[in-house]
């Protein structure tokens, strides 16, 4: 397929691989040097100067200037790890992670003493830490143990550009912590130029730019709209690899699965070349992947060899690699929004912003001239993508955050001092559903079960099941189930050659209610199989995966044990389980729909069984759902089949049972025909609205 790309066509890119250029440079270069040579270095005193004047201070400088992995060693240095700990926060766990493991070695310590990390269901720390990184939602969690954050002398809200919800919604709490916390000093960093708006909302306090040190990068536009973003992705980055001179590529895709799948068919299409084409070293980068795989993106490519890394948005601005000189950005990114349709947060590709797309470009210019090459047209640039991205607070499910917010006292949210406030439609909706789900009262108060909803770090539908299953008798299978969820993406281990055999393996495991059961069985097997590897081996597992959600199911165990709640067994009366996931997911709930596929009860939208669901192809009426994954169409992810009666049973405020119109059904028609109380998005032609307009 011929690409549109017009740079590739234009003769005087044809360069031939000269193996000059400047890159390698800072390889050699000693650690200690290294870190001399940051923009930020020369910035120390003042930095340390301007922390000690002031409570709070903005830092502005661009990516890769030294913010995140020498300002909390400067502060080290100086001493005030030594009053408490450094706290930096990251928006991202894999920039946690990789961040911290770099600093540790910068400091010449181990990970996990000195300098360490927390993400969820992770402490990688000691007593001895003083530098600790971690994701902005654990110092969340951190403040709602400890309003005063006695632990910490700093707090430096890394990365605030992002605009996440936790580091929006820690903004105001920190601003908060500060009042009772005299002597605790907050910086605020951030890659892009709204420094001044940071400042006006933190009390005017004052800026420090860190001077930056970029190359000009040239911008190539695609002539026409690709079809295929990912071919054409593809296929540029074959092109730069065969005809531009050396220095790294960065390729920015949405996802896990799309980043996978461009490795594999990368690889192949090396592989068709030849040997006499040099080498293209191909690497993966994105949230999931483990640290020792993510590591390898920073290691220098040999000489005579180019590397590709294809990253997720972790690469836009958390993580800097060295050494690349060109990046290919098909101007997509994978967000989370409310999408009221569904009433639910939904994962979906979206263009990017231009402000994205800008700092995009701008990783091409770091070790000397860049291109970029834009896969969209400059039209779509300047008249599609939105100047800024929407923060993430005007644009998410708030459930989890209000919880948190009431959990911590604060009951006023209008007056709550938000950076940006969140539209009252979007809070109203998550009092809503948290009321639903009995974590709230008539008046908006936090409920004792609410309160404990809080306590668990995990969405509160989640939490609500685990809690409800104690009352229920079977907590010690939803414990298992919430571990295997909240773990892992996936425990199943389905490679391309052997999908079949896998697939088969799989569905030994398959219950016939449905996947919640299907990966209690997972577990059940694996721990009667002793946590055997080749067990795992056999039967297409992912044995890390399994460790990983036992340790989880450890750490779950911890916060029952703290509550004194009881770990009960329903043995095989699992009916229970899928009775106790109803009162947290009873708004996942679709039915059978009598054309194709199911309908969900809140407002009626087609959603799918995915293939791989054990209930494919079978007859569940009604069911529950985990998630939606849209791929090619709105699938259903971690499935149940339930009774309508439980939904009900489960969330008397939110559903009921079809009232007289159903006078002359049986019990059983009756309870089938539930519906639910909330219409807020429902149409004038809804078929639940007219059924209550006839009562
Ligand atoms: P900023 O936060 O300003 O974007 P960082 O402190 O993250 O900058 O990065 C500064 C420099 O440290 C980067 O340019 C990169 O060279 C180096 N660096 C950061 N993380 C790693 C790592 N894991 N391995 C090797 N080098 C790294
Ligand atoms: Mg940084």
């Amino acid at each position: 397929q011929a690409s549109t790309q017009k740079a590739i066509e234009m003769p005087e890119w044809k360069k031939i691989a000269t193996g000059k250029g400047d890159m390698g440079k800072r390889t050699n270069m000693s650690m200690e040097e290294q870190r001399k040579s940051l923009p930020a270095y020369k910035m120390r005193k003042q930095f340390l100067d301007a922390v000690n004047d002031y409570n709070l201070l903005i830092v502005v400088g661009d990516t890769g200037s030294g913010k995140t992995t020498q300002l909390t060693q400067y502060l080290a240095e100086a001493g005030y790890g030594n009053r408490g700990m450094i706290g930096c926060t990251q928006p991202r766990r894999v920039a946690a992670m990789s961040v911290a493991a770099r600093v540790s070695d910068e400091v010449g310590c181990r990970l996990g003493e000195e300098v360490g990390y927390t993400i969820r269901f992770e402490d990688k720390t000691n007593d001895s830490t003083r530098i600790k990184y971690m994701t902005d939602g654990i110092m969340q969690r951190e403040i709602l143990l400890d309003p005063e954050l006695s632990k910490y002398s700093v707090i430096m809200l890394d990365e605030a550009h992002e605009r996440t919800i936790a580091t929006d919604v820690l903004f105001g709490l920190l601003k908060k912590t500060l009042k009772r916390r005299p002597d605790m000093k907050i910086i605020v960093t951030s890659a892009t130029l709204d420094a001044e708006k940071f400042s006006s909302y933190f009390n005017e306090c004052p800026i420090l730019t860190i001077p930056g040190r970029t190359y000009p990068v040239e911008i190539m536009y695609s002539r026409e709209p690709e079809s295929d973003y990912l071919d054409s992705a593809l296929t540029t980055v074959m092109q730069i690899h065969l005809t531009e001179p050396p220095g790294d590529i960065l390729l920015f895709l949405t996802g896990k699965e799309e980043i996978d799948t461009s490795c594999e068919i990368l690889f192949e299409r090396m592989k068709a070349l030849g040997p006499s084409v040099p080498e293209l070293i191909i690497l993966p980068i994105y949230g999931a992947l483990p640290s020792e795989i993510a590591s390898r993106i920073f290691e220098p490519s040999p000489s005579g060899s180019r590397k590709v890394v294809i990253a997720t948005n972790i690469a836009e601005t958390s993580l800097t690699i060295d050494g690349i000189y060109f990046v290919v950005d098909p101007g997509f990114v994978k967000q989370t929004a409310y999408d009221a349709k569904l009433g639910m947060d939904r994962l979906q590709v979206t263009p990017v912003s231009q402000a994205q797309a800008k700092q995009r470009a701008g990783r091409a210019g770091r070790t000397g001239p860049g291109k970029c090459f834009r896969l969209y047209t400059e039209s779509a640039f300047q008249n599609e993508m939105l100047p800024t991205t929407i923060p993430e607070i005007q644009r998410q499910n708030l459930a989890n955050t209000i919880l948190m917010l009431k959990a911590m006292g604060i009951n006023d949210l209008l007056g709550f001092d938000f950076m940006d406030p969140p539209p009252t439609n979007t809070m109203l909706t998550a009092l809503e559903e948290l009321y639903a789900l009995g974590a709230l009262d008539d008046e908006g108060l936090l409920t004792r079960l609410g309160r404990r909803m809080a306590d668990f770090p995990m969405e509160p539908a989640l939490a609500k099941s685990l809690i409800i299953s104690i009352d229920l008798g079977c907590s010690d299978e939803m414990l298992s189930i919430v571990a295997m969820i909240s773990a892992v993406q996936s425990v199943f281990h389905r490679p391309k050659e052997k999908q079949q055999q896998a697939d088969q393996k799989k569905s030994r495991f398959h219950d016939p209610a449905g996947d919640h059961l299907t990966l209690l069985n997972v577990y059940n097997g694996w721990r009667g199989a002793g946590r055997s590897d080749p067990w795992c081996f056999e039967n297409f597992i992912q044995p890390r995966n399994m460790r990983r959600a036992e340790d989880v199911r450890k750490q779950l165990v911890q916060i029952l044990d703290r509550h004194r709640l009881r770990i009960v067994s329903c043995g095989r009366d699992t009916t229970r389980v899928r009775q106790a996931l109803c009162a947290g997911f009873f708004r996942n709930s679709a039915r059978k729909d009598p054309q194709e596929g199911y309908k969900t009860l809140v407002e009626g939208t087609p959603v799918y069984m995915h293939p791989s669901s054990a209930l494919f192809g079978k007859a569940a009426e009604h069911v529950i759902y985990h998630s939606l994954v849209e791929t090619t169409r709105e699938y259903m992810h971690n499935v149940t089949a339930i009774e309508p009666k439980w939904l009900v049973e489960a969330a008397p405020t939110f559903f009921k049972v079809a009232g007289s119109d159903g006078a002359g059904m049986s019990k059983r028609k009756k309870a089938e025909r539930i519906q639910p109380l909330h219409n807020r998005f429902a149409g004038e032609d809804d078929w639940r609205l007219s059924a209550q307009r006839r009562q």
